[in-house]
C-alpha cells in the first residue's frame, strides 16, 4: 500500500511538528509563529505494511487579503491531490469558527478525512468538553477521530494504523 496524506488545519495546530515526528526527520519548518509553512513539503514514511507520503501544507484560515486567498487555493489543490486528508486540530482549545471553515472546505471534496486531535499532552481539566466539541464535528461528517501528541509521540502508532487502513 502507498498513498499521499495531506496534513490540513489551521495555522499553529502542529501540522509540521506532526510530519517531522511521523517521518522521524526535521524536514518541515516548525515555529510558534503562524504561517511558517508557505510551501507544501513532503516526507515519506516507509513501514513493513505501507509507504505513507505526508504532504505538509500552510495553515488554512478565512482569507483577509490576497496572499491568504492564494494559500486557501493551494490548500484546496492539496485536498484534491491526496488520497487521505489528516485534518489536524488543536486539542487545547474547543472547535471554533476556523476549524468549521476548514470542515466546510473538506466536505465539498470526495477525499476521505481523518480528524486528528493534537496536543493532548497539554490538555487540562476541561479536556472532556474540548474532545466533545470535535467529536460532534467528526460524527456529523462520519470522520474517524484519533488523538495524539505530535510533540511527545503519544498516539502516533494508532494514527499510523488508521492512515494505512484508509489507503
Ligand atoms: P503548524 O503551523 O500547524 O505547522 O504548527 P507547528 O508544527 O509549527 O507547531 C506550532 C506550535 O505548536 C509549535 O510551538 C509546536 O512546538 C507546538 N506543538 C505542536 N505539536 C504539539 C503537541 O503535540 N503538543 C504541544 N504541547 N505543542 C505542540
Ligand atoms: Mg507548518
Amino acid at each position: 500500500k502507498s498513498g499521499f496524506i495531506g496534513i490540513i488545519g489551521r495555522p499553529n495546530v502542529g501540522k509540521s511538528t506532526l510530519m517531522n515526528q511521523a517521518i522521524g526527520q526535521k524536514i518541515a519548518i516548525t515555529s510558534p509563529v503562524a504561517q511558517t509553512t508557505r510551501n507544501r513539503l513532503r516526507g515519506i514514511l516507509t513501514t513493513s505494511e505501507a509507504q505513507l507520503i505526508f504532504v505538509d501544507t500552510p495553515g488554512i484560515h478565512k482569507p483577509h487579503h490576497q496572499l491568504g486567498e492564494v494559500l486557501v487555493q493551494n490548500a484546496k489543490i492539496a485536498i484534491e491531490s491526496v488520497d487521505v486528508v489528516l485534518f489536524v486540530v488543536d486539542g487545547t482549545v474547543a472547535c471554533g469558527a476556523g476549524d468549521r471553515y476548514i470542515a466546510d472546505l473538506l466536505i465539498k471534496s470526495e477525499t476521505p478525512v481523518i480528524l486528528g486531535l493534537n496536543k493532548i499532552d497539554q490538555q487540562g481539566s476541561n479536556s472532556q468538553l474540548i474532545d466533545d466539541s470535535y467529536q460532534q464535528l467528526a460524527v456529523a461528517h462520519q470522520w474517524s477521530i484519533v488523538k495524539f501528541s505530535a510533540k511527545t509521540g503519544t498516539g502516533l502508532e494508532q494514527l499510523q494504523q488508521l492512515l494505512i487502513e484508509h489507503l
